[in-house]
């Protein structure tokens, strides 16, 4: 980057998000110095995006920068975790001023809405791919693991399955959802990370993980970190009109159940807390769903509403298939 590239870009990363207190020094030296409040530890990840592999070529910045920001916050939202802070390394092919501030303006709304502030980064030439590293704050001893859940436990998921795979396959052409094309689409594009649902009920759940796989692949993930099944009843999976429509019209369940990118959360709760979590659920802006229990065993089984074992392809997007 020239001197002048990097004043751009200085311009619109050096001040985002909002001024913590617990961020003694941020942008602008050789690192950032960070405070993690004592009794808590830091829970931290990275998550990259690649044009062409994660984003259409050409996509709306504003957007891009939303999603790229969101799926970071979903992670901490599975952990547990209260958002504090993020790094950026942004690889460009040019600077592109317009293309800047919109990317720019998505991220920062979101991370103001969340009290999150950057603190630094890298910026870099070359083919455009965005890492987004977030760092967050999760009492000692508390953190939503995927290595906890025991037989007997609930399983729940936040808001409605498939929207985003929908909106996917709408987009490949391959299906016509109609008018409900633009909400679908702002599922796809504008995730919403699941940080309050998160706040609410994480005293109540031993582990959780956000649903960016697939419900499927990603309770797959869970289980086999626990070395436990699950059962899963298909009448309760949360559905949206549109994808309800589709799965009677299509009898196929893939998409609420192995396409990815809703980024709901699943929860694992022990059923003593039922009455409590669903008592919560109660005041929160999106709704909760008893779907499932953990069973003793290694495999998911899907019941219709008959009690009839429903195979479903297993699905989940995986970047390095062994086949
Ligand atoms: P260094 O050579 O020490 O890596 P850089 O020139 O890459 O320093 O960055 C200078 C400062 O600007 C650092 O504090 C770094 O964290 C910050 N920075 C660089 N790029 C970004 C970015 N895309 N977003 C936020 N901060 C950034
Ligand atoms: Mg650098």
């Amino acid at each position: 980057m020239s001197g002048s590239e990097f004043q751009l870009i200085n311009h619109y990363f050096s001040r985002l998000g909002v001024d913590r207190t617990d961020v003694l020094l941020g942008v602008g030296d050789d690192c950032a110095l960070l405070q993690v409040p004592e009794g808590q530890v830091l829970a931290v990840s990275i998550d990259t995006l690649v044009e062409g592999v994660h984003f259409f070529p050409g996509v709306d910045p504003e957007s891009l920068g939303h999603k790229a920001l969101a799926v970071n916050l979903s992670d901490l939202a599975a952990m547990g975790a209260d958002p504090a802070w993020i790094t950026l390394a942004l690889t460009l092919p040019r600077v592109d001023e317009q293309w800047l501030a919109a990317f720019s303006s998505g991220f920062a709304a979101l991370a103001k809405r969340f009290q999150l502030q950057l603190v630094g980064g890298d910026t870099t030439r070359g083919p455009l791919t965005i890492s987004v590293q977030v760092h967050g704050f999760v009492a000692s001893g508390k953190a939503l693991r995927r290595d906890r859940a025991k037989p007997g436990d609930l399983i729940y998921v936040s808001g409605t399955l498939g929207d985003a795979g929908l909106a996917l396959l709408a987009q490949k052409g391959a299906y016509d959802p109609g008018a409900d094309l633009a909400a679908l689409q702002i599922r796809l594009d504008r995730p919403e990370p699941r940080i309050g649902t998160s706040q609410s009920v994480r005293d109540l759940a031993t582990g959780a993980i956000d649903i960016s796989d697939g419900l499927l692949a990603d309770l797959g993930h869970i289980c086999e970190q626990s070395r436990v099944g699950a059962v899963i009843n298909l009448s309760n999976i949360p559905l949206s009109d549109p994808v309800r429509v589709y799965v009677e019209k299509q009898q196929d369940w893939t998409i609420p159940l192995s396409a990815g990118d809703d980024y709901e959360l699943c929860l694992i709760v022990p059923a003593r807390h039922q009455a409590e979590i669903e008592a919560r659920a109660q005041g929160l802006d999106v709704g909760l769903s008893l779907i499932g229990q953990i069973e003793v065993g290694e495999t998911i089984c899907c019941l219709d509403e008959n009690g009839t074992q429903i195979q479903i392809g297993s699905g989940g997007y995986d970047h390095f298939p062994s086949s």
